[in-house]
C-alpha cells in the first residue's frame, strides 16, 4: 500500500471556511468585515456581527423575540 498516488493535502483546498469567530459559537459565519482592503476578513454570525447597522439590529430583535428568546 503506497500514499504517493493519493492527491496531496499539503496545499489547502481554496474553499475558505469560516465560522463565527466569537467564543463558543459555532454558528456559520456568513457575516465578514474588513477594515482595510490589506486587513483580513473577520466572520461572524448574523447574531455576534458587531457591525450591524440599527436596522440590522432591529431584525435580529425581532427574530430572537419571535424564537421567544428574552431580550432586553
Ligand atoms: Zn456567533
Amino acid at each position: 500500500m503506497s500514499d504517493t498516488d493519493r492527491p496531496t493535502m499539503s496545499t489547502a483546498p481554496h474553499m475558505y471556511i469560516h465560522y463565527c469567530e466569537e467564543t463558543g459559537c459555532n454558528e456559520w459565519g456568513s457575516w465578514g468585515n474588513s477594515q482595510s482592503a490589506a486587513a483580513p476578513t473577520r466572520w461572524w454570525c448574523f447574531e455576534h456581527f458587531p457591525h450591524k447597522t440599527y436596522e440590522q439590529e432591529q431584525v435580529l430583535r425581532r427574530r430572537l423575540e419571535a424564537a421567544g428568546v428574552d431580550v432586553q
